[in-house]
């Protein structure tokens, strides 16, 4: 070995933290690093990869569609733009007023949901737009301005005007909800903050909200969204009507891919001129977005991820160190009896486990929409080790 990559990254690239292994190869919900080492994937690249790595699917629709035509830029459609458009209409039960903005990633879905809420606000001469305290909205200036956290927002001060965060409390929702509010941002379940659901009523109550004061509700769905929960998007599950909702992780099965969906009147917002995306809704990746939720759709997953997350939540509850869980289909969040969930996940790898730790307490798991019993087994085994492994030495350290 002349070289390490390791040096190679600390030399190359922007200095930010990460980069585990060096990863070459996947198939499934396994991957292979340049060393040789596999790993079972049980984050999928954060709430990315639905059908895990190298899926025939992805890989058929990739082909295909780059040997025909990759990119056009916005002066034109495709007929796998258009596709996708009517499919996620359907899919998000938008009727046919909603409308769809195909971008490239959850932060610019974001953006462009920010600039709709603009769009509503200035025509009434709202100024507020209300997020909530643990939420991530994603990184560039605007999505930051929703993202409170201190460690992430502070060294880009002054950020957005405007926003205001509150807590994720009915309460602290009908205090803040005035006629200066212009829109609403919410996760249904906030998973960089440890995978928490909103608590019973928020969102209904919100709605209520919104309507009342002519407000926007936006729903960040780019982690929930895409069949993550079992729903095609988890306010499904709730039976409200949003005004709007952000997609993207799993929507292109581990091809970038966002797009903001809305729904009824916010549907007429945007205008030529105020918005656009040079590589968003590229025939590329709306081929495969078109094919994996096709896939997903045609072969029943959505149970698979309802039954398999059902399966997962129960067996890690006979485990040691573990409080309990939450979240929704094969989105969840392991909470443990202690503030060592960043052990857990780093003795999770060194025995060929990928799994990450959002809170200081949690585990969180978002594998493959695909996984089946050889999965969970091996999941489970390597699991109950590490825990093992964490609990003895926190016993040995006492
Ligand atoms: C990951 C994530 C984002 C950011 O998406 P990117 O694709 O990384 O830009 C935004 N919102 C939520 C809820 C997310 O989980």
């Amino acid at each position: 070995m002349t070289h390490d990559w390791k040096d190679e990254a600390a030399r190359d690239l922007m200095s930010l933290g990460g980069r585990l292994a060096n990863l070459e190869r996947g198939k499934g919900s396994h991957v292979w690093d340049t060393e040789g080492n596999r790993f079972l994937d049980f984050l999928g690249g954060i709430a990315v990869n639905a059908l895990g790595h190298a899926h025939p699917v992805f890989v058929e629709a990739v082909t295909q569609q780059a040997q025909r035509l990759a990119h056009v830029s916005n002066y034109f459609a495709t007929p796998q733009q258009l596709e996708l458009a009517a499919r996620l209409k359907r899919l998000a039960k938008t009727g046919d007023e909603g409308r769809v903005f195909l971008a490239n990633a959850g932060t610019e879905a974001n953006e462009t949901a920010l600039k709709l809420a603009r769009l509503h606000g200035n025509k009434r001469g709202k100024g507020t737009i209300l997020c909530l305290n643990g939420a991530f909205h994603g990184r560039t200036t605007g999505a930051l301005a929703l993202t409170p956290k201190a460690a992430y927002q502070d060294p880009f001060a002054p950020l957005l005007p405007g926003v205001v965060a509150i807590d994720p409390t009915i309460e602290a929702l009908e205090r803040a909800f005035t006629d200066d509010v212009a829109a609403i941002f919410a996760e249904p379940i906030q998973g960089e903050a440890g995978v928490v659901p909103l608590p019973d009523g928020f969102l209904a109550r919100a709605r209520e909200l919104a309507t009342e004061h002519d407000a926007l509700l936006i729903l960040d769905e780019v982690q929930t969204g895409s069949g993550r929960t079992g729903e095609w998007f988890a306010h499904q599950a709730l039976g409200i009507t949003p005004d709007a909702i952000t997609i993207a992780k799993s929507a292109g099965g581990g091809f970038p891919i966002g797009a903001l969906i809305t729904f009824g009147e916010a549907s007429s917002l945007f205008y030529p001129g105020t918005h656009n995306s040079t590589f968003g809704g590229n025939p590329l990746a709306s081929a495969v977005a078109n094919a994996v939720l096709e896939h997903i759709e045609d072969t029943g997953l959505l149970e698979n991820v309802t039954r398999r997350g059902a399966e997962i939540r129960e067996k890690v509850q006979e485990l040691p160190l573990v409080s309990h869980t939450r979240g929704a289909g094969l989105l969840i969040g392991i909470v443990l009896d202690g503030p060592v969930a960043a052990e857990v996940a780093a003795a999770a790898f060194e025995r060929g486990l990928i799994i990450n730790a959002p809170a200081a307490d949690v585990i969180r798991l978002a594998p493959a929409y695909t996984i089946g019993d050889d999965e969970i087994a091996e999941f489970l085994d390597i699991f109950a080790a590490s825990l093992d492994a964490v609990a003895h030495s926190q016993e040995n350290a006492s």
